[in-house]
């Protein structure tokens, strides 16, 4: 309402700033109840080798479907959960959903793909994750499991964090995780992670591809990017691809993977159980 915000901006933002702090705390009351209730599902978005166009691999993503609020997106309770720490908790159930699923389809002879699995910073500073993770290897197998990991993720405090993060990322590679840094080129990163941990996958940042149209430095940049991680040994993929000229200026400076809306939205996982027979 224009003309009200005119009127008063104040009042205007304060009314907008409370409802949206209320819709927070909401969401804070109610996570732990969801997850008991299992209202958190595992949503499954494609990713497609350049080169042969077909289905290499599935990223995970959170959505919740909430018998009081309704269908939301990781935008709108994610932040939330990093801020009070229930992240840790949600991760896990990812995870486990995820781990425990790809097993089942092992066992029974579906086909199966890569899957990657979000993990919060936080897990970097918890206690029991290494633990866990152990344990989830055990009973599952870390088979075909990749870890994405945003570049801000290691963006530490203090020398000593620094350290524990990188044996606790030495540790996950050595259980036969996968690696990949998320986003990468969006913030501003400590680019010596680069090479302090045994990364597998460099996961460009859509941001990147977006400066890149038309814009010839930004695909100088982009191009070089994708050097840099086959220099290190790094499968690349480049995320939000959209155009059939994106993919083909991807192709063009080498990028192995791509994911996005030209090949998938993120879908349920039964309707991607069908994707996948349909396009491995
Ligand atoms: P992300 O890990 O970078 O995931 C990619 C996001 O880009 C997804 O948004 C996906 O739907 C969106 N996307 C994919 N292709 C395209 C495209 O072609 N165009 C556009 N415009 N967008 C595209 P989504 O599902 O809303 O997730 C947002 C973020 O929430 C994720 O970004 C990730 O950081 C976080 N997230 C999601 N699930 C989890 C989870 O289980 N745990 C944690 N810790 N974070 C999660
Ligand atoms: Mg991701
Ligand atoms: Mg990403
Ligand atoms: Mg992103």
């Amino acid at each position: 309402n224009l003309a009200l915000h005119e009127a008063n901006p104040i009042c205007f933002y304060n009314a907008e700033m409370q409802q949206k702090a209320e819709f927070q705390s909401r969401i804070e009351s109610l996570q732990q109840g969801a997850l008991s209730r299992k209202e958190f599902e595992v949503w499954y978005q494609p990713k497609y080798d350049l080169a042969t166009r077909k289905c290499i691999g599935a990223e995970a993503l959170v959505r919740w479907r909430s018998r009081e609020l309704g269908f939301l997106m990781p935008g709108q309770f994610i932040p939330r959960f990093e801020s009070n720490g229930f992240i840790t908790q949600l991760d896990f159930y990812m995870l486990t959903h995820v781990m425990e699923t790809v097993k089942e389809r092992r066992t029974t002879g579906l086909p199966i793909v890569p899957v990657s699995v979000n993990q919060s910073r936080l897990h970097m500073q918890e206690k029991n994750y290494l633990a866990y993770m152990q344990r989830l290897k055990t009973y599952y197998g870390a088979e075909d499991i990749e870890l994405e990991l945003t570049e801000t993720a290691f963006d530490f405090d203090t020398p000593e964090m620094r350290e524990h993060a990188l044996h606790v990322m030495h540790e996950l590679h050595e259980m036969g995780f996968r690696l990949s840094i998320d986003d990468f080129g969006s913030g501003y990163s400590d680019l010596t992670i680069l090479n302090a941990i045994p990364l597998d996958v460099m996961k460009i940042d859509r941001s990147l591809l977006l400066a890149a149209n038309g814009a010839k430095r930004m695909q100088a940049v982009l191009a070089r990017m994708i050097d840099l991680g086959h220099a290190l040994g790094m499968t690349v993929i480049c995320e939000g691809i959209e155009t059939r000229e994106q993919e083909e200026m991807l192709r063009s400076y080498g990028c192995d993977h791509g994911q996005g809306y030209l090949y998938g939205k993120p879908m349920p996982e039964a309707e991607f159980s069908s994707f996948l027979e349909q396009h491995i």
